[in-house]
C-alpha cells in the first residue's frame, strides 16, 4: 500500500546552517505510507496510569508502538490501537513551547519536544526545559545549534548531538531517547551516532507550519486537522493512522494548538503517548 506517496516540499529557501532557526528549511519528507498492514482497530482502553509523582514515573512503561525507520510513522506493536497520531514540536524551548505544553497538558495530550541547545544557554531556557520535562513531556534532541548536519565534519556532527545530550542531562537528569535532525537531514554518521547515544531517530510524516502560506492560525489549524496542504502541493490528506505530526515553537501554531488537538480527536484519532514508543535499550 502506498498511500501518501513522496512529496518533496522544499520551500526553496537556501540551506541554513542554523544561526536563524526561524528560517528553518525542513525538507518535508512525507514518506511513503505510514500505514500499517493491520486492520484491527481495537480500542484499547487507554489507561492513564499516572503512576505517581515519584521517581519511578520515569520507569519505562511497556512499549506499545515503534517508529518505522523508513517512514517515521508510528506503528502499533501487537494489538495497540492503530488510529493514533504523534505530536512533535521542534525548535524548542523558544517563545511558545511552555504555553504549548500547558495547552497540551490541559487536554491530557502528550508530545515530544525536540530541543535545541542554543535555547538552553539562558536560565530562562533551562527553566522552561525543566518545566516541560516535569509536566511529563518527552524531550528529544534536535542538535545544539540547529545545524544542517551534512555540511559538518564528523567531529562537528558529534559535537552537535552529544553536547546537547550532555546539556540536557545536566538540566533534567536524563538523556534524550529520540533524535530528529534539522531539516530531516541525517548522515550515515549521525544515524549511527544517534543509535550509539541510545536515541531513536525520526523525521515526520507531515507538517505545514514552516511553510509561508501556513504561518497563520486558521490555515495551520485546517492543514493539520485535514492533513492537506494544497498551497504547498499536498492537495491530498496525509492524515492517517500512525501519522507523525511536525509542528514548531511558533506563534500561529501555539494559537491553533488546542483546536488542532480537538480536531484530530474529533476525527477519531488518539494522541499517542510517546512514553509508550519503543526506545533503544
Ligand atoms: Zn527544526
Amino acid at each position: 500500500m502506498i498511500l501518501g506517496a513522496c512529496t518533496e516540499n522544499t520551500d526553496g529557501t537556501g540551506i541554513n546552517t542554523g544561526s536563524d532557526h526561524h528560517q528553518e528549511r525542513e525538507n518535508e519528507q512525507t514518506g511513503s505510507g505510514g500505514q500499517t498492514t493491520t486492520d484491527q482497530n481495537k480500542n484499547e482502553p487507554e489507561k492513564n496510569e499516572q503512576t505517581n509523582q515519584q521517581q519511578e514515573a520515569d520507569a519505562p512503561a511497556e512499549p506499545q508502538y515503534k517508529i518505522n525507520a523508513e517512514t517515521s510513522s508510528v506503528v502499533p506493536i501487537d494489538d495497540a490501537n492503530e488510529k493514533v497520531v504523534l505530536l512533535t514540536f521542534d525548535d524548542a524551548p523558544d517563545e511558545y513551547a511552555l504555553e504549548m505544553a500547558n495547552t497540551l497538558k490541559s487536554m491530557d495530550a502528550n508530545a515530544i519536544f525536540f530541543i535545541n541547545g542554543h535555547f538552553l544557554e539562558s536560565t530562562e531556557g533551562q527553566n522552561m526545559l525543566k518545566k516541560i520535562d516535569d509536566m511529563g513531556f518527552v524531550i528529544g534532541n534536535h542538535t545544539y545549534n540547529h545545524s544542517y548536519l551534512p555540511d559538518l565534519s564528523e567531529q562537528e556532527q558529534r559535537d552537535q548531538i552529544v553536547s546537547l545530550n550532555d546539556t540536557i542531562e545536566d538540566i533534567i537528569g536524563k538523556r534524550p531517547q529520540f533524535f530528529r535532525p534539522p531539516n530531516g537531514a541525517n548522515t550515515d554518521f549521525t544515524k549511527k551516532l544517534a543509535e550509539q547515544e541510545g536515541m531513536v531517530s525520526m523525521n515526520w510524516t507531515y507538517g505545514y507550519d514552516y511553510f509561508e502560506p501556513y504561518m497563520d492560525t486558521e490555515k495551520i489549524k485546517e492543514a493539520m486537522i485535514s492533513g492537506k496542504g494544497p498551497e504547498v502541493d499536498v492537495p491530498y490528506s496525509l492524515l492517517k493512522p500512525g501519522a507523525n505530526l511536525l509542528m514548531h515553537d511558533r506563534e500561529w501554531t501555539a494559537a491553533a494548538l488546542e483546536d488542532i488537538v480537538t480536531g484530530l480527536r474529533d476525527k477519531g484519532y488518539k494522541i499517542v503517548d510517546p512514553m509508550r514508543i519503543q526506545t533503544i535499550e
